[in-house]
């Protein structure tokens, strides 16, 4: 299968067929290699794969054939040379800030973003002397203004979370580049089946694995795609050295994932797309906010640098707090998780879960109001799902 040139290949295909070298047992499925290191011929061997000079195995926190089909097959899924898989998509995270950064550097980093995120930059970068600023996603001018010359990064999750903001990324990416920065996107809610931000000019895509590209909420784990320069030398570099790695099972879950995903992902995105609309229609409902719903601010990057709106639907319910915990309550089928990217529809209150640490003003800064609940749309009946959510089970708001 090596002599296939893959990039003449479609999305749907590569994500079934790359990655995955036969071995002399004939497989047809990508097998598990469970194993902490590899032999050597000789002591001759073992030098020169030890000293660089002789490419190949050496020890699974450095390089795995399951991990490296997965990290493969993710590579040309987001259009890049390279990728390296993490233990989770906090780790794919670590890794690129590691493997970018130095003390003194700045990152400026969209206000919306995963709450780990935000603690990982303000809680434990800032130790080691790297500082970050905070900006409203969509308002380049303020990332422009951020931006200084102690300043080696920006950071973005688009569509953000739970507000469904885009970022264009085409824009971010040229600013960045003009001001010698690199830019990195979180693509966790689109995947590369809806999005491939290098294809926009960004450095770094990193994402959690765990979510969409699971896609049935099984384990945990991350990648980084990008160059060989960036994603090949620097972040791996951190990785094999700090043994962040991911391990073959876990490599092999998200490779059986990935043969999926674009269907998984089309499919998710049009339950979606019909929720927000009939949560439109709802009395109790004040606000959805759904990429692709006429009035999203961001409406025209649904279609090119989107392919469609995903499968998060989020909205806000007149009457704050008790009526949004009252709306999760009376669900029987919903799961009440924070998860995401999973057949299974789950619904979450951001205000208390994901976005709690912060503080009532922090929350209000950001546009989290506590009426706000956020869907995970999964792949079950759209009719069930609609159901479960009919607000005529609730008494009059
Ligand atoms: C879940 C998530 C992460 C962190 O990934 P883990 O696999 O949980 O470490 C990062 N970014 C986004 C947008 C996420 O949803």
């Amino acid at each position: 299968m090596s002599s296939q040139n893959w990039e003449e290949l479609q999305f749907a295909t590569r994500a079934i067929r790359t990655g995955h070298h036969r071995t002399a047992e004939g497989e047809h499925s990508e097998p598990i290699f469970t194993t902490s290191s590899y032999v050597f011929a000789s002591a001759a061997e073992a030098a020169a794969r030890f000293s660089g000079a002789q490419a190949g195995n050496i020890y699974s926190r450095f390089t795995n054939p399951t991990v490296r089909a997965f990290e493969e097959r993710l590579a040309t899924l987001e259009g890049g040379d390279c990728a390296v898989a993490t233990a989770s998509g906090m780790a794919a995270i670590l890794a690129t800030c590691m493997g970018l950064l130095r003390s003194g550097e700045r990152i400026v980093a969209s206000r919306s973003l995963f709450g780990s995120t935000t603690m990982l930059f303000n809680k434990y970068l800032a130790r080691f002397g790297i500082e970050t600023v905070y900006v409203p996603p969509t308002d380049l001018g303020a990332w422009e203004a951020a931006i200084d010359d102690r300043t080696r990064l920006l950071f973005c999750e688009t569509p953000s979370n739970p507000l469904m903001e885009m970022v264009d990324l085409r824009q971010l990416a040229d600013l960045a580049h003009r001001h010698d920065c690199l830019l990195a996107v979180d693509n966790c809610f689109c995947t590369p089946a809806l999005q491939r931000p290098l294809e926009f000019g960004a450095d770094v895509v990193v994402h959690s694995a765990t979510k969409y590209l699971d896609g049935q909420g099984r384990c945990v784990g991350g990648a980084v795609v990008g160059n060989r320069q960036i994603v090949g030398e620097e972040v791996y570099g951190v990785l094999r050295t700090a043994g962040v790695t991911l391990s073959p099972f876990n490599a092999w879950i998200f490779l059986k994932g990935l043969e999926t995903l674009e269907l998984r992902m089309l499919a998710h995105s049009q339950n979606a797309a019909q929720l927000a609309a009939w949560l439109h229609t709802q009395p109790a409902v004040a606000q959805v906010y759904y990429p692709g719903l006429p009035g999203h601010p961001q409406q025209h990057l649904v279609g090119s640098q989107q392919r469609t709106g995903g499968g998060i639907v989020t909205f806000a319910v007149h009457g704050g707090q008790a009526a949004a915990w009252q709306l999760i309550d009376a669900t029987r089928l919903l799961s009440i998780t924070a998860n995401l990217g999973d057949t299974k529809t789950t619904i979450t209150h951001p205000a208390t879960t994901t976005h709690g640490r912060l503080t009532a003003e922090e929350r209000a800064a950001v546009g989290i109001s506590d009426g706000l609940i956020r869907i995970a749309v999964g792949l079950e009946s759209i009719h069930d799902i609609q159901a479960d959510l009919a607000f005529h089970t609730l008494p009059p708001l």
